[in-house]
């Protein structure tokens, strides 16, 4: 099929975008290299290890916000055994990369949101078997960088972004 037969044929198809979201970002990032740290409460914290920046799930499940300063929750740290890391942004923006670059193979448009964060533009690609491609594009990432996302669709990028947040809340071991 020629491009643009591609393009025609999705003139008639309803639109299909999905956000993939790495799950917990910068924490995942620290568990690729610490992989004994899966299933552990751990933390990211902000330059001068003043606050929080990312938590895991263990953390989030402690009642600990995001961007709290840690000495308030210093008591929790050591109660939980919490893992602490500084925040290496050079690590995170070099696994990104490694993501976008992963994803950008699962559809013909692709728009870079965050440095965790980005659509695709699944117009046509897989109309007929959305759930079995989002698991795919789940499974491809998770292999190629040891980086666990979501994957949310719907006809637009708002929907796409409820249902990212869906698959979140409800996945019990997100
Ligand atoms: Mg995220």
């Amino acid at each position: 099929m020629g491009r643009s037969d591609q393009r025609d044929s999705s003139a008639v198809m309803p639109p299909l975008l999905a956000l993939v979201d790495c799950n917990n970002f910068y924490v995942s990032c620290e568990r690729v290299f610490r992989p004994d740290l899966i299933g552990k409460p751990v933390m990211v914290l902000s330059n001068n290890d003043g606050c929080v920046v990312a938590r895991s799930k263990e953390v989030k499940d402690l009642g600990i916000k995001m961007g709290v300063p840690v000495f308030q929750v210093q008591q929790l740290i050591n109660q939980h055994q919490i893992q602490l890391f500084s925040s290496n942004y050079t690590l995170y923006a070099d696994m990104s990369a490694r993501v976008m670059a992963t994803l950008e193979a699962f559809a013909p448009s692709m728009e870079v949101y965050s440095i965790d964060e980005a659509f695709l533009d699944l117009t046509g690609v897989c109309q007929q078997d959305a759930v079995a491609y989002g698991q795919r594009i789940r499974k491809a990432v998770v292999r190629a960088t040891g980086i666990p996302v979501c994957v949310g669709m719907g006809p637009t990028k708002t929907l796409a972004k409820l249902a990212n947040f869906a698959a979140k809340k409800w996945h019990p071991s997100f």
